[in-house]
């Protein structure tokens, strides 16, 4: 299964890709987290990468294209993948539309994860991760049994950097500017697929695997 997660920051593309990932044993590609190991390795790329992102702004296309072929030609993406956070420009589609029509692999799918305005708000500045586990949680929304946990086991509560108010409302506006129109680039070929993203993991979740399966 070879699908795009599309939506908003905010909108649990990485909660749902990391679930799917461990249900159905399909690689969650985030170009994200990619982005963000090449920061914390301390690269001259990440350098630069480290200051887009915090302005939170998008990289340039041209880069990101290097990135996601070689991340596609690896291995473990060859009997599919769930890309997160890729594409997010009409260009970047164009240039994974070429690059999957080349390896003969094309799209199944790309999932809108729809989220009102309010709750993607809620969802960004609550959201944290466990610095020992990786795994995600919210200050808003998690059991406090949980994010005590995370204390008690002797792990931070650490936020993103781009996850301030101010980078926030930016990354909503390059959102609705630059990766918004894909919505109608994936609808015309036929390849769109809407989920109320809106609810529990676990509800989302199974609407998700209903619209793919
Ligand atoms: P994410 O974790 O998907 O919210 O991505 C965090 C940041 O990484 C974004 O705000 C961008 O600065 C950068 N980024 C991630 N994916 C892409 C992409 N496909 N194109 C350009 N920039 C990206």
């Amino acid at each position: 299964m070879r699908i795009v997660l599309l939506g908003a920051p905010g909108s649990g593309k990485g909660t749902q890709a990391k679930k799917l990932m461990a249900e159905r044993n399909i690689p969650q590609i985030s170009t994200g987290d990619m982005l963000r190991a090449a920061v914390s390795e301390g690269t001259r790329f990440g350098q630069k990468a480290k200051a887009i992102m915090d302005a939170g702004n998008l990289v340039p296309d041209d880069v990101m294209l290097g990135i996601i072929s070689e991340r596609l030609s690896a291995s473990d993406a060859a009997d599919g993948f769930i890309l997160d956070g890729f594409p997010r420009t009409v260009q970047q589609a164009l240039d994974l539309q070429e690059l999957l029509d080349q390896l003969g692999t094309p799209l199944d799918a790309a999932v809108l994860m729809e989220v009102d305005f309010d709750i993607l708000m809620k969802r960004l500045t609550g959201r944290r991760t466990c610095s020992k586990t990786g795994k995600l949680l919210n200050v808003h929304y998690s059991p406090q049994a949980d994010l005590d946990a995370v204390i008690d086991r002797g792990g931070e509560l650490v936020q993103r950097e781009d996850d301030n108010e101010e980078t926030i409302g930016n990354r909503l506006a390059v959102y609705r500017e630059q990766t918004e129109p894909l919505i109608a680039f994936y609808e015309k070929r036929g390849r769109l697929k809407t989920v109320d993203a809106e609810g529990s993991i676990d509800e989302v979740y199974e609407r998700l695997v209903a619209a793919i399966t």
